[in-house]
C-alpha cells in the first residue's frame, strides 16, 4: 500500500514558518491536489514528501514506513517539476530510460518499458529526437514519461502544466487524468490553478499562509467552503463578497437592503448593527430588469428588504456561452458580478436590478473570514 500520511508536519526556515499543522492522508491510488496562492507552502509540502526538504517536526509515512530519516532516492517516489529538466544531450528514449538505467534494470525490460510509456503518452514517433527538437508540451510529456517508466509508488507533480500554453495545458490535463485512471498510482499534485485542482482531484487540500484551510472533494469544497479564503479562491469568476450590516431583519449593503432568510436570522441570532460579509457566486445572481436611467437608487428609508440590488453597470465581458457583467453597488466600492445569458442587451452605464438567490447566500465573519452560514 502506498498511501502517503503526513502527521502534524511543520517546516521553519530560520524564523519563518513556511508550513505548520499539516496533517492529511492520501489513500493508496488516489489523486490529491494541493492548491493555494503563491507562497502558501504547497511546494514545501511536496518537497518534504519527496525528501528534498526536511520537516522541522512531524511525521511522514509512505505506506507503513516512517520516511523522515530516509533519503530521497530510497523513497520510491518520482517527482515532475514545471521546468522539465530533461537531459539536453540525450534522446527522448534515453531520457525516459535514464532512471531505469541508474537502477541497473535489465536492458530488455528497459526497452519494453520505454516503448509502452512512449505509446501511452503519444511519444512513440519522437523517441530519437533531442529535447530541443520538441515543443514544450512534448518535453513535458517526456518528463512525465521518465517518471512513469520508473513505476514509483508515488507521483509528486509540482505545477507540471504551468509552462504550457492554454490549449496544450487543457489537453495535457485531460491526458494526465486518463493516465492516472490507467496507472492508479498515488499522486500528489501542486498547482495554484483552481481549475486544474477542480478537474483533476479526488480530494483537494486548500492551503493559505502555510496552513490547511479545507480538505474535500472538489464539489464539496465549491458548494461548502469552510471560510471566505476558500470561497473566493475556488471558482472563476470568484464568489462575490459584499460587506453588509444586519439591520431591521435585512442586510444593508451600501444604501440598499437585502432580505435575510429566517433560517439565517434564527441560526446566527444576529444583533442590530452586526457587520458581516455576504458571499454569493456570480451564477446565482440573476438579471431581473434594466431600470430607467433616471430612477433613483433605492435608499434604506424607501425600501423594504428584497432579494434584489440595483447596480450601475461598469463592465460587460462577453465570454461566448455567457456574459459576465460587473455592476457597482452605490455607496460602496464593490462590483457585483453576475453571469447572464449571451442574449441580453446591456450596456455600460445601464442601471440594473440584480436578484440574488438567497438560498445560495453565505455569511462570513468579516474579521476572521470564518463561515457563519
Ligand atoms: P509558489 O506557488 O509561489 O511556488 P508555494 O505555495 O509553493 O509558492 P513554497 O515555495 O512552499 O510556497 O514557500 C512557502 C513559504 O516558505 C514562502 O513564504 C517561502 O518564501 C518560504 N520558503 C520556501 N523555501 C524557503 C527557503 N529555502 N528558505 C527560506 N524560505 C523559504
Amino acid at each position: 500500500m502506498a498511501n502517503v500520511r503526513l502527521e502534524d508536519i511543520k517546516r521553519r526556515f530560520n524564523n519563518v514558518t513556511a508550513i505548520e499543522d499539516i496533517t492529511f492522508e492520501v489513500p493508496d491510488g488516489e489523486f490529491w491536489v494541493l492548491v493555494g496562492p503563491s507562497g502558501c507552502g504547497k511546494s514545501t509540502i511536496l518537497r518534504t514528501i519527496a525528501g528534498l526538504e526536511t520537516a522541522t517536526s512531524g511525521k511522514l509515512y509512505i505506506g507503513d514506513t516512517l520516511m523522515n530519516e530516509i533519503p530521497a532516492r530510497q523513497r520510491d517516489v518520482a517527482m515532475v517539476f514545471q521546468n522539465y529538466a530533461l537531459y539536453p544531450h540525450m534522446t527522448v528514449a534515453e531520457n525516459i530510460a535514464f532512471g531505469l538505467q541508474m537502477r541497473q534494470v535489465d536492458r530488455k525490460i528497459i526497452r519494453e518499458r520505454v516503448e509502452t510509456v512512449a505509446r501511452s503518452l503519444s511519444l512513440d514517433n519522437l523517441l530519437d529526437r533531442k529535447p530541443k527538437q520538441l515543443s514544450g508540451g512534448q518535453q513535458q510529456r517526456v518528463a512525465l514519461g521518465r517518471a512513469i517508466a520508473r513505476q514509483p509508488q508515488v507521483f509528486l507533480l509540482d505545477e507540471p502544466l504551468s509552462n504550457l500554453d492554454a490549449q496544450l495545458r487543457d489537453d495535457t490535463r485531460a491526458e494526465l487524468k486518463q493516465l492516472h485512471a490507467q496507472l492508479g498510482v498515488t499522486t500528489v499534485y501542486v498547482t495554484h490553478d483552481q481549475v486544474e485542482a477542480m478537474t483533476l482531484a479526488d480530494k483537494i487540500v486548500v492551503l493559505n499562509r502555510g496552513k490547511i484551510q479545507q480538505i474535500g472533494a472538489p464539489q464539496e469544497i465549491y458548494a461548502h467552503p469552510a471560510n471566505r479564503m476558500v470561497a473566493t479562491f475556488m471558482g472563476n469568476p470568484p464568489m462575490n463578497i459584499l460587506p453588509a450590516i444586519y439591520a431591521n431583519k435585512g442586510f444593508q449593503v451600501g444604501e440598499q437592503y437585502i432580505s435575510c432568510l429566517t433560517e439565517i436570522q434564527q441560526e446566527l441570532n444576529l444583533t442590530q448593527g452586526k457587520p458581516v460579509d455576504l458571499g454569493i457566486r456570480p451564477e446565482y445572481v440573476y438579471l431581473q430588469k434594466t431600470e430607467d436611467k433616471n430612477t433613483q437608487f433605492p435608499t434604506p428609508d424607501s425600501q423594504l428588504p428584497t432579494p434584489a440590488l440595483t447596480v450601475a453597470l461598469k463592465v460587460v465581458e462577453p465570454l461566448g456561452r455567457e456574459i459576465l457583467i460587473r455592476g457597482n453597488i452605490p455607496g460602496t466600492s464593490v462590483l457585483l458580478n453576475a453571469q447572464v445569458s449571451p442574449d441580453v442587451n446591456v450596456r455600460v452605464g445601464d442601471r440594473l436590478s440584480l436578484e440574488l438567490d438567497l438560498d445560495r447566500l453565505f455569511v462570513f465573519e468579516p474579521a476572521t473570514g470564518d463561515r457563519l452560514y
